[in-house]
């Protein structure tokens, strides 16, 4: 790495800014230290696990080497010839910066894993998150999208996604919404009142809604009908044929509806939540770009399908996720033309660090500076944040530091958005009362 006088002047500031971090999904801290953590278990729950299964590894190994009740020297040698493929990706970088850092271990290696895995039981008691996420990561809150919206407030503050209402797929689904919204829905007209009295009760305790449906369908939401959108729903209960649900606790037989297109009813709902978001003045975050895990089908979640709602819903702000990686140059062109979008790197300096430093180099030529939320670390465990948020601030500083050598910026202009991109942007989006 080149190193300028600004980088180190800018390097040190970067450090000392309190971030709020646009995106998570944490467990809250007493679900953690429930868990029987190991270097295996927790830290290949996703991510990296996702770069194993691309390097070749195939899905049964990947479930073994995640099942603590197997030894974990048995796992470490299915586990080790795959990490040396991997052990160049963001992924991997970001978890060895958390064990180098949080549990002094150097690396993820045959020498080390026993004594980090003795190190992270060790930790797993209370304090953890405080130790993690506010001394370590410099953190003052996470915006968290999980189930779970009563949430610790020292650390959170909770999204909803209303994916009971979004994702369902067949009957049973209808009828457990009707249990959680507390009476059963038997027509779409009462699925779209029982939607909208869900805001009503929660859009107090919530900072902003997330959108997920990038990972089943094209973000596209056209403007359906109530009568297409009602057809769709009817269709539920068209079903004919049943698929068997046996476990060991359940058996039962499940309609499963066949040729059902449930679009136009995901279409009209998503309608309804942008009205609900818009008139609440609640941001709403959208997934775009690669999908985790393996095997999905990218175009769906191109940015540009969106242009619809941006055009009509011109009061709400729409917080990008992911910088659509890779239509990182579509998000940045959609930011500078509509006021209502803004870009989130919420998992992005991970997906690809030199690439997400090119990219907000661009982005700062290119896009206002009070449009970019420059970090979100986008994981099930804290570690992982940890190890997200040291590689977010030094591509920060690298980019910005280029920008003063090159004498585009004053120092103290690249000072002014480094705290934008950490925290100023984001508590302007969620948080205009203040935390
Ligand atoms: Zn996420």
């Amino acid at each position: 790495m080149s190193v300028s006088p600004s980088y180190e002047e800018l390097k040190g500031y970067v450090d000392s800014i309190r971030v709020v971090d646009t995106h998570e999904h944490l467990s809250q801290e007493p679900e953690r230290l429930k868990q029987k953590v190991d270097l295996l278990a927790t830290f290949f729950s996703h991510y990296a696990s996702s770069d194993l299964r691309s390097a070749g590894m195939p899905e049964e190994q990947l479930i073994e080497i995640r099942d603590p009740s197997t030894p974990l020297e048995e796992r470490w040698g299915v586990f080790e010839p795959w990490w040396e493929k991997i052990r160049n990706t963001g992924y991997a970088r970001a978890l060895e910066i958390a064990v180098r850092d949080l549990y002094g271990v150097d690396g993820i290696g045959p020498d080390t894993y026993g004594r980090l895995s003795e190190e992270m039981r060790q930790r797993n008691v209370e304090g953890l998150y405080r130790w993690v996420l506010k001394d370590g990561s410099g953190i003052d809150v996470s915006i968290n999208d999980t189930i779970v919206y009563d949430v610790d407030r020292e650390f959170f503050a909770p999204v909803r996604r209303f994916g009971e209402f979004l994702t369902v797929r067949d009957r049973t689904g209808l009828e457990a919404l009707g249990r959680q919204v507390g009476g059963p829905i038997h027509s779409f007209r009462s699925m779209v009142s029982a939607l909208r009295s869900e805001f009503e009760r929660t859009s107090g305790k919530i900072v902003g809604v997330k959108i997920g449906l990038a990972y089943t369908r094209p973000i596209h939401f056209e403007k359906a009908s109530f009568s297409e959108a009602e057809e769709a729903f009817n269709g539920l209960y068209r079903a004919e044929r049943f698929k068997v649900h046996d476990t060991s606790e359940v058996w039962k037989i499940v309609p499963e509806p066949v040729g059902v297109d449930l679009r136009p009813m995901q279409d009209y709902l998503v309608h309804v939540m942008m009205e609900e978001v818009e008139r609440r003045e609640l941001p709403v975050q959208i997934h775009t770009g690669l999908q985790e895990g393996n095997e999905n089908i990218l175009s769906n979640s191109n940015p540009e399908l969106l242009v619809n709602l941006f055009m009509e819903y011109k009061d709400a702000r729409f917080d990008i996720f992911h910088g659509s990686w890779p239509y990182s140059g579509e998000l940045g062109a959609l930011a500078k033309n509509f006021p209502n979008v803004y870009i989130d790197m919420c998992w992005m300096h991970i997906i690809s660090p030199s690439g997400s430093r090119r990219i907000l180099s661009e982005w700062l030529d290119e896009v206002p500076a009070n449009k970019i939320m420059g970090f979100g670390g986008d994981y099930l465990f804290v570690e992982g944040v940890y190890g997200h948020s040291v590689i977010a601030r030094e591509n920060i500083a690298r980019v910005l530091a280029e920008k003063v050598d090159d004498g585009d910026y004053t120092m103290a202009q690249a000072k002014k958005y480094a705290s934008w991109l950490l925290r100023e942007n984001a508590l302007r989006l969620f948080f205009p009362d203040g935390l």
